[in-house]
């Protein structure tokens, strides 16, 4: 790896563009004083990422940009660009040559380029950190920077030859790895405390879940109790639905057989004929006592009469058995004929009539007849035929008026007998009416009563509907709840034995409580139950990351503790090879003698006991703190520390030293600015001769007054400083230079 090229524009007093090349193993930049061959050196310092404005002798930024002159006017923006040569690809970059930039305006803003392409600093520093080019390195010696090492504590010079040696790489890997397993060991703290809580929250939903499993199980339970009771429930409806209609068949049956045949307006008919019969006998029987007692007083009339005759003809025949014996009474036919006839007539009539009641009136009027024409004798035998006569027509007429008395008493008898018997008759119909009316009423009663029965059929099938309705809407809520339709139901026919009132209101009450219960339980098991899914996938990612991070903090662990050994094996090498170098070149330029490097560890305090530096503090703590130490064995002089050597051979101690650690991990290339300019002649030669052997390792460039080192150049850069304060650049060739160099 080599430097290829230098190109400054803007930059300090390089108003214009200014390209350096370096072709050789050597470059001499020279020049007068203050004509700008430092401010090289530090444009390299500057594009390879250096931050510190005061190792760039500036204190802001825009120090860097080209501030004017009085003939010239000042630069907008100062550029930096150094090519690298990465043929050998040291860099891990595809192209052959790199090109670093560094610009920056004067608002402040920087920028940094790798072949053209925008990059961050950190990108820089990476890049180069490949081929041990850095910030602040020893590649870079600045005027009066070769003694740095020397004047630096131990601590300091641990960390140069660390950074000479390639370390610093290694310690930049340490430091992120030890910043990320700090970062890690955050995130670990953090994923912790996050896990601690969601934990808490993945218990609770446990919990809940737990619950949600117990609603699971007692919806369960719910659904087999709902099931039982709609199994009884709606047996016991079917069963008493079918019931209902069996006995309202059997009613309606009934009624309208008693409708048809035994309806009680039939009966109200029979009922008022048997009335109306009942009252025409009894309106028969009352005419027939009416005429019965006629003919009693008739007969009594008659019998009274016949009691007169009787005593009349008694007395009569008393008197004839004096004066009228014998006598006799002649009636002509002519006379008895007519009476006889109509008698006849009468009781002809009497025989043919329709009832008693009429043949008794005929009856009475040949009682008349008779008596009539047994007056008219009578009076016959009184008048004109003498007491005999009269006698014999008085026994007719006793004759015929007991024989009127006896038809009378025998109508009497027969008009009674028939009134008894019509008074039979009346109370048979009575009897047969009592009974019509009391099956009517019976009749009425028991329709009034299957009507009733009905009514209460109706009213229990309409109590069913409403219980059957009310089940409907149970097993909504039923399926609503449980989630099951219970449509499958299968009930066992209409054995609804033990379905009663109380069973039912039992397994209402079971429903209810669990019902109740399950309220308890709030939002469904399936929203828990993927929450707690949701929660339980987090706390496995949780613990993913911890037992990732943990696996990462281990990996850092380790690949700290590689680095550690990495670095402490390398410093202990590379240390043994600086002092055989160091040594080597001290021998040279003083001629004998020892140097040395020395890892050395001192007790320190501690960074917590240097707060408290001025207080007294009996508990300070101490560290161990690693450096190093030189040690000089001047070949002519005692020498006990470096204060004691000259300000040349200190010089040539820190420019062994210089070497050496350039021998040892020799960068690509090594900017030595004025370097030598404490050296006398003969030590500038033994400088020149060392340059000579470090050209063969590693690309040098340095800016000299001196004439043995400019001799050592291959190629010599003239820097001058015109009137206009812009600093222009001279190229001599070797040839040239070596000329140059003599005059
Ligand atoms: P010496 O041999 O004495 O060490 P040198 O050649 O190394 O000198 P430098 O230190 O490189 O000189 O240059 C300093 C010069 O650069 C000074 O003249 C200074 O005025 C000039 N300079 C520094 N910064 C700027 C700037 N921002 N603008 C213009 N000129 C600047």
């Amino acid at each position: 790896m080599r430097l290829k090229k230098l190109e400054l524009s803007g930059f300090k007093s390089f108003a214009r563009k200014t390209a350096l090349e370096f072709p050789s193993a050597v470059t001499a930049v020279v020049g007068p004083n203050g004509s700008g061959k430092s401010n090289i050196a530090e444009s390299l310092r500057w594009a390879l990422g250096e931050q510190s404005m005061k190792s760039l002798r500036g204190k802001r930024g825009e120090d860097l940009i080209f501030n004017g002159t009085p003939s010239v006017s000042r630069a907008g923006r100062a550029s930096v660009s150094l090519c690298l040569d990465n043929g050998g690809k040291k860099l891990p970059i595809a192209y052959d040559e790199v090109v670093i930039t560094r610009t920056i305006s004067r608002d402040g803003e920087s920028e940094y380029l790798i072949n053209d392409s925008t990059v961050r600093l950190k990108d820089v520093t990476e890049l180069l950190g490949n081929v041990g080019l850095g910030v602040s390195s020893h590649h870079i010696i600045s005027q009066g920077e070769a003694d740095r090492f020397l004047s630096a504590s131990p601590k300091e010079r641990k960390a140069m030859i660390e950074e000479a040696l390639g370390l610093k790489i290694y310690q930049a890997k340490k430091e992120d790895a030890e910043k990320r397993l700090a970062k890690t060991g955050e995130n670990i703290n953090q994923v912790n405390s996050i896990r601690a809580e969601a934990q808490r929250q993945l218990k609770f939903l446990k919990k809940q879940v737990e619950r949600a499993e117990e609603a699971v199980l007692l919806k369960e339970e719910l659904k087999k109790l709902y099931a039982e009771y709609f199994k009884n429930e709606d047996a016991y409806l079917a069963a008493e639905t079918e019931k209902i209609k069996i006995k309202k068949r059997e009613i309606t049956e009934k009624l309208s057989r008693f409708d048809s045949v035994n309806a009680p307006e039939a009966e109200s008919d029979e009922a008022a004929a048997l009335k109306k019969e009942t009252d025409r006998l009894e309106r028969e029987v009352a005419d027939m006592e009416k005429i019965t007692a006629e003919l009693g007083a008739k007969r009594n009339l008659l019998e009274r009469e016949l009691g007169k005759l009787e005593g009349i003809i008694e007395y009569k025949e008393k008197e004839n058995v004096g004066h009228n014996a014998g006598k006799k009474i002649v009636v002509s036919g002519e006379e008895i004929l007519p009476v006889l006839e109509r008698i006849a007539g009468e009781a002809k009539a009497a025989a043919m009539a329709a009832d008693m009641v009429l043949a008794k009136k005929y009856l009475l009027n040949i009682v008349d007849i008779t008596g009539n024409f047994i007056g008219k004798i009578s009076k016959i035998k009184t008048g004109g035929g003498g007491n005999e006569v009269e006698l014999a027509s008085l026994k007719n007429k006793k004759t015929e008026l007991a024989l009127a008395v006896n038809e009378i008493a025998e109508a009497e008898k027969n008009s009674v007998a028939e009134s008894s018997k019509k008074r039979e008759e009346i109370k048979s119909l009575r009897n047969r009416l009592a009974e019509t009316e009391r099956l009517l009423l019976q009749s009425r009663a028991e329709a009034r009563e299957l009507k009733f029965a009905l009514a209460q059929l109706d009213s229990e099938g309409e109590k069913i509907r409403l219980r059957r309705d009310e089940s409907g809407r149970e097993k909504q809520e039923a399926a609503a709840i449980t989630g099951n339709d219970f449509a499958d139901i299968v009930y066992d026919g209409l054995n609804t034995s033990g379905w009663n009132y109380e069973k039912r209101e039992a397994a209402l009450r079971q429903i209810e409580r669990l019902k109740i219960k399950l309220e308890d339980y709030g939002v469904g098991a399936g929203e828990i139950i993927k929450e707690y899914e949701e929660a339980r996938r987090r706390d496995e990612e949780y613990e993913k990351n911890l037992s990732d991070l943990a696996e990462a903090a281990k990996s850092l662990e380790r690949l700290m503790e590689e680095l550690d050994k990495k670095i402490s094996s390398d410093f202990e090498n590379g240390l043994k090879k600086i002092n055989t170098e160091f040594n080597n070149f001290f021998l040279s330029i003083f001629g004998g003698g020892k140097a040395g490097l020395e890892l050395v560890r001192k007790e320190i305090r501690g960074k917590n006991s240097l707060e408290d530096e001025d207080e007294e503090n009996e508990a300070a703590e101490y560290e161990m703190e690693a450096g190093i130490e030189i040690s000089v064995n001047h070949p002519k002089k005692r020498i006990s520390s470096l204060e004691m050597l000259s300000g040349g051979e200190r010089s040539l101690v820190a420019i062994s030293l210089l070497f050496a650690l350039s021998q040892v991990n020799p960068p690509p290339f090594l900017v030595l600015d004025e370097t030598d300019a404490a050296l006398d002649e003969s030590n500038s030669r033994k400088y020149a001769d060392m340059l000579k052997k470090l050209g063969e390792k590693t690309q040098l460039i340095v800016i000299t007054h001196n004439r043995e080192t400019m001799r050592q150049a291959d190629i010599l850069y003239g820097v001058t400083m015109g009137a206009d304060g812009v600093s222009r650049l001279l190229s001599v060739k070797f040839d040239d230079a070596k000329e140059y160099s003599e005059a």
